[in-house]
């Protein structure tokens, strides 16, 4: 895909993710591996506004090429590249529902999301909190790169969720999941949910190999 239909992408995902409400203000991040570098969204941008041309280019090392100043998130970002060589995108918002689990002491940190539908099995299967940083801070990467080799999907507990993908529409797909998932997950707290069987798990995740 040309550079510059990526960047049509990302304004066209964010937009989409905006407008539906699954970021507010100058919230969430987005970033897309090129053959020589990165293109992120610029700091402080609204994901609802984006222009392709400000865009922020990053060189492989990540230093700024053209475009605005990027997110200062870039951290977790560069983590999930750096151990999942499949990765092309990683997507991070603040989510409503997936932020609110990120927040609950008791969710499982290895597993927040029980599989109570086959779609977050199949797009991002166990989900792990990491610890809470402070939102920029390089001391996110290596929590990150301990967990996104394993896990395409990562919950920065206090703040939100993180989704790497083989293409951005792979990662946007994966990341509504994820937020539809968390959103029933919060609906049916504290009802008797019924979990898929050990047996449905292993056939979803041989039926649909997880890259
Ligand atoms: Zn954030």
């Amino acid at each position: 895909m040309s550079e510059a239909s990526l960047r049509r992408d990302i304004v066209k995902w964010g937009r989409s993710l905006f407008e539906r409400g699954l970021t507010a203000g100058s919230s969430g991040n987005i970033s897309v591996k090129l053959d020589d570098g990165f293109l992120v969204t610029p700091t402080n941008s609204c994901l609802g506004f984006l222009e392709p041309e400000r865009l922020s280019k990053l060189d492989a090392a990540g230093s700024l090429i053209s475009g605005d100043p990027p997110t200062k998130e870039l951290p977790l970002h560069f983590a999930f590249y750096e151990v999942r060589p499949t990765a092309k995108a990683v997507v991070h918002l603040h989510s409503t529902h997936a932020t609110a689990l990120s927040c609950l002491a008791d969710v499982d940190q290895e597993d927040a999301i029980p599989p109570i539908t086959p779609y977050v099995v199949m797009r991002v299967g166990k989900v792990p909190v990491v610890p809470y940083t402070r939102p920029g801070a390089p001391d996110v990467a290596p929590l990150i790169r301990a967990k996104a080799g394993e896990h395409p999907a990562i919950l920065l507990g206090n703040h939100g969720p993180v989704v790497a993908g083989i293409s951005l529409d792979a990662a946007v797909f994966a990341m509504e999941e994820l937020e539809e998932t968390a959103r029933l997950v919060l609906l049916t707290r504290g009802m008797k949910v019924r979990l898929l069987s050990p047996e449905a798990i292993a056939d979803l995740n041989a039926t649909f190999r997880l890259k």
